[in-house]
Parts: structure tokens; C-alpha cells; sequence
């Protein structure tokens, strides 16, 4: 069994002192190894000198000349001018911070080399700020040899200085042993250099190296880090997995009884994608051990009703079901309509969230920890200290793209009781292909609901520019008037997190008053529980026409009569929250619209996203065109995933690696399991490392 050598501190390499090491650890540098994993962000060529005459402005380029006249001088603010000449030609180089000794430097018949972006200035094309050298007179073919890496940059540490470094860890490449946990066959198959090749190669590109390939990361050596880097993610995804399974769940026989009454109660049949879905959720209750299943369905598919239905399977065996989901306003929705289900089954359902306090609240956890609260929803309050359940079966999470995996990951934790882990059922709303899926949800098996419910009328988009916010007006009078309701949900001012309350306030306001035969109503994540929770319900039995919302409506909000959303600053918002929230309309079967308002002038982005979203109502096909406007880390969200934090891989541009890496995780788990841990450890951060044992 290979033993990993431990690595060095970054501080054993020759000029790096502690507070040099902290400046280092925030690029995530702990240890010299971890300097050869800080990955340039692009090249430079400066392999080839540029005469000064073939200058033009917006090249990036090397240079080398001689100063004619180096001078302070006083154009708006002081700076220092320095001229320079090589017989083809002149440069300005031009300095707003200077010292004394950088003047000296740049005396009159100094010879330097320098590079930087070339612009037009006042006297002539300048570069602003060069990066520049001494180089002694006689040098002119004393060039570079290779491409120069830039890498990322943080505070107080220059680029120099990290191209040192590296050089530094490097020259240990060459006289250690660096382990390359990729065995030779796995490499062969997927046609990839070894470790130490691709190293050498990204950091110290030789001149001949196609820089295209290199800036468009497909050369074969970045890709050999990529596939790594992947099929890191992909182990320790599949490592949880295992771990989690390897303690036996609770085994639900198929008693049916409970979910055939709920069923008989309901107005309404299963989609066939329902039906398939609650199929396979219902397989894996029934065995041994513990489900670990997304089930994945554009807005409005019905899921809530699918995860009642399996919450029936796990009460009828006298278990306990635990539903989270991310906001108030949603578990508070939840349980009005797990209320609504199972009350007239005499199947208590509890609401418990961080606003509970005193007596009321101990009367609960104790229902909780005596298992006499067969079903009990919440926020992630559910799972906090003090919390704990007498015999919980089944976790379901809702729109688990609004939680991180940390969160996932300590309810895994507080279910497990007695040795036992319950099932797990998350569900999204967010769609994403195949290929993404298998690699973000690695742990998790996937169910898709595909169908909506029959008889909805697709929502009608249309983009209108604010200036018409009078016909807008108009359109929800008559819209109210006519019986239905309307959301307004407002501007994303700016990232300021007391903006978007407040114009939520005014709109409101502004609202009231040109329509004062509506009932307006507000709701915004600053008002205080009870209010909002007052909104919603008033909203929900149609005591409120207009409801005012911020994005906190985003996520899950069931209103069927409502059939107008007006969504304002809609080009600033992004694809999968547009989606979102259209998705609170067009779910009775209304004729529905959404109207996005939009301020010009747009940007090229924000054009594109409502021509998306005009064009179509499917959620697949939204995250399709959103994956190609934006890649994918934005679109799985940075935090539930820790796929954004990758150093190497895009899952976008690499997703043809997908499936050897899959391969390739199956073979290192059943024939080097003992290459598993170091590959995690090498490339998954800590807090990243979900299958870390122990
Ligand atoms: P989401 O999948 O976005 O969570 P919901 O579970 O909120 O969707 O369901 C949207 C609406 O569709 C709800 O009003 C729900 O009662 C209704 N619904 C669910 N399943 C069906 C069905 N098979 N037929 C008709 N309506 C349904
Ligand atoms: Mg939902």
C-alpha cells in the first residue's frame, strides 16, 4: 500500500516567512505541494520581442528598448513619463505610483524589457504601468523560453513572486516524489499525460506551445488535471454514498392503506410521472437501506404531493417523516397543506420553526423526541440543537438547491439513531442535464417528474420596457376585477440587502393608491414572521388581489387563482429566478401571464435572458440556454454543490471527460481503493470533503 509522503509546509521553501505563508494560505496554499496545484489563469507570450514600430494599440506584448528621457510631470495628477526607443520606433511608458528608485532605474541610456497592454495616448501609444526589467545592454537575445503563467492574484503577493515559487516547487519535482494516484492504465484509456508531465507543462508552457489550446483549456495536459480533479469530486461524492449506506436504513413494508385514503381524498389523478416517481421512492423504502434520492421537476410538477405520499408510507409504519424546506413563507405552506391532506386522516402535522419559544415549544420537541408527532415540517430549524426525533424514518427536503450541502449533511447526522439512517428524499426544482447531474448529485439517485399536471395553459411571457408601467397597471385592475390575482415583485436595486425591502414598501404604496379598488397587500423577508405569514394566508383565500412581494415568493408558493406575475427589473435577474417565479402563475387553469418589466438601456446578457424566457415554459430548456449564457456553476449555485470551488474543471467545457471519470471512480474504488483518500485530499476542500471518515 503506497504511503503518502506528508507534505511540507509551504513556509520549508527558501524566502517564505510566516506572514508570507498567510498571504499564501488565502490562495488555499498550505503546503509547497499546494503551490504546484495553483493553476495559472492564462499566459502571456513574451517569448517574442516586439520592435517598437509594429506597435498597435490593444496588443499585449513584450518589448525592449533604451530610455531617451525619463521625467516627472504634473498632467491632472503627478507621474512619471519615460520614453523609449529601439530604432523601429517609441513607447511611453507611463507611472501614477512610483518610488525615487524606480526614477534612478529608468535614467536616461537604461536598456529594459517590459510588458503590458499597448493603448493610445495622448503623445502616442504608452503602456500604463508595464511590468518591466533592467536587462544589460548586450542582451537582446536573452529571451524568455517559455510561455508566462499568470496566476491568481491576492494581496500582497505579486505575480513574480508567485512564478518564483512555483519555480521553487518545481525544482522539488524534480528531485521528490510526487505521487501520481492515477494508475498508468486508467491514463492510457483516457489518452492523458502523467501528473508530473502535465505539471511541468501548465506551469512552464515551452514557446512552441499552442496557446490557443492552452487559453481555451483543452490542452491535453490541463485536461489530464481536470480529469483529476473531477474524478475527486466524483470519490468522495460516492465515498458519502457509502457511508451513509453502509448503516442499515428502515425498511417500510407496502402497506398502502394511509395513501390510498389520501388519494380517495384527492380532487385530482397522479400524473403518470408522479406515479412513476412515487414508484421508485416507494421501491427503495422497502428495503434496507437508506434512500438517497432527488427527485427533480420543473415548477408546479406536483412534487409536494409525491413526498406526502411517501410520508404516508413511513406514518402507516408508525415512523416519523421530517420535511424541510427553505423559507418560512414555504413551510408554512407545507403544512397547510399537509393539514389539508392528512388532518382528516387523524394524522397529526406539526409546524416547528425558530419563532416557537417557551412552553409551546418544549410541548412540541417533546411530541418530537416521544415520536408522538408522526410528521412534523420546518425550516432548518428542524435540525438544530434540541431537536430530536423517537423514531424518524424518512427526511425530505425541498428545493434543496436553496440549501448548502452542509445543511444536508447534518441532517444526515441528527437522523441517525440507533445505528439506523433514515431515507432521504430531496427534491429540486431545478433542472439540469444528465452528465451535470450524475456529477453533482453523484451521491444520489434521480427520479424526474416530466409532466405537468393536465389541464394548465402555458404562461404567456412578454417583456415590456417600464416606461409602460401604466398599462400594466390597467392590465391587473381588470385581471383582479375579473376575479383572478396578481404578484408584483420587485426591483433588485442593487446588491444592497436593504433595498430591494424598501422599494418593495413603496411599490407597494404606489400601487395601493393607483388601484384603490384592489386589495394590495406586502410581503418582504424583513417583516416580522406573524405579518408575513398573515399576507400569505390572506393572499392564499383571496383576501388580498395584489400581493407586493420581493424574491422571497421565489421558492415554492402555491396560489392557483393567481394568474399575473409582473416581474420588475427583470433583465437583472437571472434565468433560473425568472423561472422560478413565473412558476407561481399559471397553476389553475386561468389563462395566465407574466409580464417582465425591463429598464433600458440592457445589457447583451439581460436581452438574451428575457428572449429566453419568452420563448419558452420549460424548465429543462431554460437551464439548457442558462448553462450556455452562464456555465454551470452558477447555475447548480455555488453553495449546495462545492463544484464551484473546482481549481482545474469546468464542468461545461469538460463535460466529455464525464463518463471516463465515472469509469474511472467505479475502477479506483474496487481495485486502488487505497488511491481514494489522497486524490480527495489533494483536491476537495476540507469542508468540501463529505466522505471523509473519521
Ligand atoms: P412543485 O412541484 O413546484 O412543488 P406543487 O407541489 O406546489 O409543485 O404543485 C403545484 C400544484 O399542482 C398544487 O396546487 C398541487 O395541488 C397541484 N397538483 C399536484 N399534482 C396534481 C395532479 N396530478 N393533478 C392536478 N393538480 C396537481
Ligand atoms: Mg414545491
Amino acid at each position: 500500500m503506497p504511503t503518502a509522503v506528508p507534505p511540507r509546509p509551504v513556509t520549508a521553501l527558501r524566502g517564505v516567512g510566516e506572514a508570507l505563508a498567510r498571504r499564501l494560505n488565502v490562495l488555499g496554499i498550505h503546503t509547497a505541494q499546494d503551490l504546484l496545484f495553483l493553476l495559472p489563469q492564462r499566459y502571456e507570450d513574451r517569448t517574442r520581442v516586439v520592435p517598437l514600430g509594429e506597435l498597435r494599440a490593444g496588443m499585449r506584448v513584450a518589448v525592449e528598448g533604451e530610455v531617451q528621457l525619463t521625467e516627472v510631470a504634473f498632467r491632472g495628477r503627478r507621474q512619471l513619463l519615460s520614453r523609449i526607443a529601439d530604432g523601429s520606433g517609441s513607447l511611453t511608458l507611463r507611472f501614477f505610483y512610483f518610488t525615487a528608485q524606480q526614477q534612478q532605474g529608468l535614467a536616461r541610456g537604461a536598456r529594459i524589457r517590459c510588458f503590458g497592454e499597448v493603448r493610445r495616448g495622448a503623445a502616442g501609444l504608452e503602456i500604463v504601468h508595464p511590468e518591466y526589467r533592467r536587462v544589460a545592454a548586450d542582451a537582446a537575445a536573452d529571451s524568455e523560453d517559455h510561455l508566462t503563467p499568470i496566476y491568481p492574484a491576492t494581496e500582497g503577493v505579486t505575480q513574480g513572486r508567485l512564478r518564483m515559487l512555483v519555480g521553487l516547487a518545481l525544482q522539488q519535482l524534480a528531485t521528490e516524489e510526487l505521487r501520481d494516484w492515477l494508475p498508468a492504465e486508467l491514463l492510457r484509456r483516457a489518452e492523458l499525460p502523467s501528473l508530473r508531465d502535465a505539471l511541468l507543462l501548465v506551469h512552464r508552457p515551452p514557446a512552441d506551445c499552442p496557446v490557443d489550446a492552452l487559453m481555451s483549456w483543452r490542452h491535453p495536459a490541463q485536461r489530464r488535471l481536470a480529469f483529476e480533479e473531477l474524478l475527486a469530486h466524483q470519490l468522495s461524492l460516492r465515498l458519502l454514498r457509502q457511508k451513509i449506506q453502509s448503516e442499515p436504513g428502515w425498511p417500510l413494508p407496502g402497506d398502502d392503506r394511509l395513501k390510498n385514503q389520501l388519494l380517495q381524498a384527492l380532487p385530482f389523478k397522479l400524473t403518470a410521472a408522479q406515479r412513476r416517481s412515487l414508484g421508485e421512492i416507494e421501491r427503495d423504502l422497502e428495503r434496507d437501506k437508506p434512500m438517497l434520492r432527488l427527485v427533480q421537476g420543473d415548477v408546479g410538477c406536483g412534487k409536494t404531493l409525491v413526498a406526502a405520499l411517501a410520508a404516508a408510507r413511513a406514518v402507516q409504519a408508525g415512523h416519523q417523516v421530517a420535511l424541510m424546506a427553505p423559507t418560512e413563507l414555504l413551510a408554512d405552506q407545507h403544512a397547510q397543506n399537509f393539514q389539508r391532506w392528512f388532518t382528516p386522516l387523524n394524522v397529526p402535522v406539526a409546524l416547528l420553526t425558530g419563532r416557537q419559544t417557551g412552553r409551546a415549544r418544549a410541548a412540541l420537541l417533546e411530541g418530537i423526541r416521544e415520536g408522538h408527532a408522526p410528521i412534523v415540517l420546518g425550516t432548518h430549524a428542524l435540525f438544530q440543537e434540541g431537536v430530536q426525533f423517537g423514531s424518524l424514518a424518512l427526511v425530505i427536503v425541498d428545493e434543496q438547491h436553496r440549501f448548502g450541502v452542509h445543511q444536508r449533511l447534518a441532517l444526515r447526522e441528527k437522523g441517525s439513531r440507533d445505528g439506523r439512517q433514515p431515507h432521504q428524499l430531496i427534491m429540486t426544482a431545478t433542472p439540469i442535464p444528465r452528465t451535470l447531474a450524475m456529477t453533482a448529485y453523484a451521491d444520489l439517485d434521480v427520479s424526474v417528474i416530466d409532466e405537468l399536471p393536465p389541464g394548465r395553459t402555458p404562461v404567456k411571457t412578454v417583456a415590456l420596457s417600464e416606461t409602460r408601467r401604466e398599462e400594466v397597471v390597467q392590465r391587473i385592475r381588470s385581471a383582479c376585477l375579473a376575479g383572478r390575482q396578481a404578484y408584483w415583485v420587485c426591483p433588485l436595486i442593487d446588491e444592497s440587502e436593504e433595498m430591494p425591502y424598501q422599494a418593495a414598501e413603496e411599490t407597494a404604496q404606489a400601487l395601493a393608491q393607483a388601484l384603490p379598488e384592489l386589495r394590495v397587500g406586502l410581503v418582504h423577508g424583513r417583516m416580522p414572521a406573524p405579518a408575513k405569514e398573515r399576507a400569505m394566508r390572506d393572499f392564499n383565500r383571496g383576501l388580498i388581489q395584489l400581493l407586493v412581494a420581493t424574491t422571497v415568493i421565489e421558492v415554492g408558493v402555491d396560489v392557483p387563482n393567481a394568474s399575473l406575475m409582473v416581474i420588475e427589473n427583470a433583465e437583472r435577474m437571472g434565468l433560473a429566478q425568472l423561472h422560478q417565479l413565473r412558476g407561481r402563475v399559471g397553476r389553475g387553469t386561468h389563462e395566465s401571464s407574466c409580464l417582465l418589466l425591463y429598464r433600458s438601456p440592457m445589457s447583451q446578457l439581460g436581452r438574451e435572458r428575457l428572449a429566453v424566457m419568452r420563448d419558452t415554459n420549460d424548465g429543462f430548456e431554460v437551464a439548457r440556454r442558462d448553462l450556455e449564457l452562464r456555465g454551470p456553476g452558477e447555475l447548480l449555485g455555488t453553495r449546495q454543490t462545492g463544484l464551484q470551488q473546482m481549481r482545474v474543471a469546468d464542468l461545461m467545457r469538460d463535460a466529455d471527460l464525464l463518463p471516463d471519470v465515472q469509469r474511472a471512480a467505479q475502477r479506483l474504488l474496487a481495485q486502488w481503493p487505497s488511491h481514494v483518500q489522497p486524490l480527495i485530499s489533494r483536491w476537495v476542500g476540507r469542508s468540501e470533503q463529505y466522505g471523509r471518515v473519521g
